[in-house]
């Protein structure tokens, strides 16, 4: 098949390009930079099947593609928040340039949504149907919003023109590639413990995130985009919970060294708990994710070894 990949150069972009030519396919990678870096991709460029495309998904564009995943939107508060503004543009331009072009060529488009289209639930563990809970006008909201926005375009693309789409809802998912400078919990935790800098945990630590490793998330987005049985939204993530706390002493126990782990203030909005409920994920891909946190960190402390 031939692929289209927005945001193809970032963290998640990046190892589902290397894994659909893996597989054989011609692959399209479409991507501003913004958080993405042209290194993520350098190894893909000699391949025949690979082409790499800088462009903006807020203007419109066409390729002859049969499949496109839209996964172009910065993910971590600290650059999703840099421009707000932009933030907001990238989900639902991007979404509706995706799915006119999905439209006009007929192709299967696959939207890379969010656990924050679940906001801070009060629903525990997060199952699909459930609403969410969410701020419209807070630090969050350019994200949150622009990617319920987002699913509320596939849905309604789906119903009135037909279009083929699949929608899957991420949790927090780390791995290789992510950047030193990204802001999430699992790269900034890292990074410090081997500069032998203190950990920094918002607030007091006991909210709660689940870590799917990056290998087991790719396997799940290409059963999700090639089975029929449903267009989603579909969770997808590792059920595993921990407290920042937890995680922040597991990574120090991984890194090993002399760094501490100090306290900052919390983020306004910050979720206090979050886990998927995966059970559709199960039924319906057979899927699970098979890499436990100790282990990924494992992996993901070698690669930042290579960057700081
Ligand atoms: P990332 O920041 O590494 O990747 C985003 C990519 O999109 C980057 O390459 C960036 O340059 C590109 N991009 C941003 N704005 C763009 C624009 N306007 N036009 C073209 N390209 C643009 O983040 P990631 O973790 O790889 O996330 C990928 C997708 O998955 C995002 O849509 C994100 O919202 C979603 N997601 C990720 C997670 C996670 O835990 N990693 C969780 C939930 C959802
Ligand atoms: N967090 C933290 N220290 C950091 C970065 C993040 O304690 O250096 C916390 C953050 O407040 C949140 C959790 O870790 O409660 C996950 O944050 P991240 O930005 O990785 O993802 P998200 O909040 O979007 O799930």
């Amino acid at each position: 098949m031939r692929i289209l990949v927005t945001g193809g150069a970032g963290f998640l972009g990046s190892h589902l390009c290397e894994r659909l030519i893996e597989q054989g396919n011609e692959v399209i990678c479409l991507d501003n930079f913004f958080t993405g870096r042209k290194e993520n991709i350098t190894h893909l460029l000699p391949n025949p099947r690979f082409e790499l495309v800088r462009h903006d998904v807020i203007d419109p564009f066409k390729f002859e593609v049969d499949q496109i995943y839209n996964l172009a939107c910065p993910a971590s508060p600290p650059h999703y928040q840099y421009n707000p503004i932009k933030t907001t543009k990238t989900s639902v331009m991007g979404a509706i340039n995706c799915l006119g072009l999905a439209k006009r060529v007929k192709a299967r488009v696959f939207q890379a949504s969010t656990s924050e289209v679940y906001g801070d639930p009060q629903v525990h563990p997060q199952t699909e149907d459930y609403w969410g809970h969410v701020n419209p006008i807070g630090r969050r909201s350019c994200y949150d919003e622009g990617k319920r926005c987002a699913e509320t375009l596939f849905f309604d693309y789906h119903r009135e023109n037909k279009v083929d789409i699949r929608v899957i809802r991420i949790f927090n998912t780390y791995g290789p590639r992510m950047l030193a400078n990204d802001g999430r919990v699992v790269s900034n935790f890292i990074v410090q413990a081997l500069k032998g800098e203190d950990l920094t945990v918002y607030g007091d630590g006991s909210q709660t995130r689940s870590f799917c490793f990056v290998d087991d998330l790719v396997e799940g987005f290409i059963r999700f985009m090639n089975q029929t049985e449903t267009v989603g939204p579909m969770n997808l993530g590792n059920p595993g919970e921990f407290t920042m706390l937890e995680l922040a002493e597991l990574v120090l126990k991984t890194v090993g060294g002399k760094a501490k782990i100090t306290h900052k203030p919390l983020p306004a909005d910050d979720p206090k708990q979050r886990r998927p409920d995966i059970s559709l994920a199960r039924r319906v891909l057979k899927w699970e994710p098979k890499i436990p946190l100790e282990d990924g960190l494992k992996r993901t402390v070698a690669y930042f070894k290579t960057q700081v």
